[in-house]
């Protein structure tokens, strides 16, 4: 066996037609919707400067310290693969004077991110996402329609037992005060966090309450709760989120130790899970707002909101939940034999493209057998055998392969014969 040179990076693999069909329909059903909530689409560059996702993102998270591919380019700028998609729309809203648009401006995207992660079940090194962002519109409405938005998406896409998980980690002005609060919790119950901890204890005290570690569950089970101490603004915000989620009857469950890895959140962050055929939960989309990102990046003060689908994770879930995409069927199958038939077939299909009825052929065999027996297999109802003679006269043979019926059809009355058949 020869030994194949070349393979994927680690934590990448191509997408082949069969897994594509998936993305495809995703990003179909996700532009449906979000042209009927009115957002618009937009593609950002694939690389940023890394900066964008120091100051964004956060300088002590993982994403940050560990995850991002980051690069020099021949003229000295300091690049990254992008590791997410919220920061690059901060910027383009910024760069692209947004502010004079109506707001708020909605926004969706759909396309690759990379973050060097250890590749596992579920988690890759270059990954997709699909979000929806809405900036400029500090109403907590806004929080509960991204949320209601992610929730139809998933429905639409047929996928069951979807559930909301929901925070609030305040905001500037009730934030510290509580990570101060958590931090000196903390202290008390150093001995029992596990090393990673240790150090968040210091540098990023949120995300002890992230952590999946069992050391640490114990710990994280008696730690002070964000809600107990936000603020009247924040307290006002969330309580008014969860009532339009009443109101909508979107399920929906608290979890205090929902924080998120990024630091630009504040107020609501939320994530949304839905169980596999095992029972397992996979986190399928996260989100939340951030008020203060864009002033972070130098723009004005714009608060905004939005939330990202893992597009593997979903697709898996379309796979486990058996939401099969079935192919449309090809009824038709063009057999061609010999030079003249062959030559003609291309301009038989051009007709069949233009009045948009699906048409297979295999071009690559020229004997009938093999292609009758190429037209069972993908259960074609009527095969057009197209021979030396038939072309010379502009004819066709029409085969019915269930009835095993055939009938000379003059070429020009093709497309409407056909028409006629696939009718009845
Ligand atoms: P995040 O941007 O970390 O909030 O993630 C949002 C969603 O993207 C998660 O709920 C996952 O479904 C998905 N996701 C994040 N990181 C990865 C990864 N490395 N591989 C695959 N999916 C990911």
């Amino acid at each position: 066996m020869t030994k194949i040179k070349f393979q994927t990076p680690s934590g990448m693999h191509d997408i082949l037609p069969e897994e594509e069909k998936y993305y495809y329909k995703i990003e179909e059903i996700a532009r449906k919707i979000a042209d009927f909530y009115g957002f618009g689409k937009i593609h950002t560059p694939i690389v940023e400067q890394v900066g964008l996702f120091e100051k964004s993102v956060g300088n002590s998270t993982d994403i940050v310290q560990k995850e991002m591919y980051t690069l020099k380019t021949k003229g000295n700028d300091w690049l990254a693969l992008r590791p997410e998609g919220t920061a690059p729309i901060a910027r383009s809203y910024i760069e692209n004077g947004m502010y004079n648009l109506s707001q708020p401006v909605k926004l969706w995207y759909f396309g690759p991110f990379f973050r060097y992660e250890r590749p596992q079940a579920g988690r890759y090194r270059q990954f997709w996402q699909l979000g929806f962002e809405a900036l400029g519109e500090k109403s907590s409405i806004v929080d509960a329609q991204i949320i209601q938005i992610c929730y139809n998406l998933l429905k639409e896409l047929k996928i069951k037992n979807v559930i909301v998980e929901l925070n609030s980690i305040g905001d500037k002005e009730c934030r510290p005060s509580y990570k101060k609060i958590l931090a000196s919790y903390l202290k008390k119950r150093q001995s029992s966090l596990c090393s990673d901890c240790k150090k968040r204890r210091k540098d990023n005290v949120l995300r002890v309450l992230d952590c999946k570690e069992d050391k640490c569950q114990s710990v994280k089970a008696d730690a002070p709760q964000t809600l107990d101490y936000l603020c009247e603004e924040c307290k006002k915000h969330f309580k008014e989120v969860l009532e339009y989620l009443d109101e909508i009857e979107l399920p929906y469950s608290l979890n205090s130790s929902l924080v998120r890895g990024l630091d630009y959140y504040t107020k609501t962050v939320f994530e949304i899970f839905a169980k596999d055929s095992l029972e397992k939960s996979i986190a399928l989309a996260g989100g939340g707002r951030y008020d203060d990102l864009i002033n972070l990046l130098g723009g004005r003060n714009v608060p905004a909101c939005g939330a990202a689908f893992g597009i593997e994770r979903v697709i898996e879930l379309m796979r486990k939940q058996e939401i099969i995409d079935q192919e449309p069927e090809v009824q038709i199958f063009l057999a061609q034999i010999g030079e003249l038939a062959k030559k003609k077939s291309l301009n038989i299909l051009e007709e069949f493209r233009k009045t948009k009825i699906k048409i297979a052929e295999s071009f690559g065999r020229d004997s009938l057998r093999n292609q009758l027996n190429k037209a069972n297999k993908l259960k074609a109802k009527y095969v057009l055998i197209f021979g030396q003679k038939e072309a010379l006269d502009n004819q066709i043979v029409l085969r019915d392969m269930e009835t095993g019926k055939q009938a000379l059809i003059k070429l020009d009355n093709l497309i409407k014969e056909i028409k006629k058949k696939l009718k009845k």
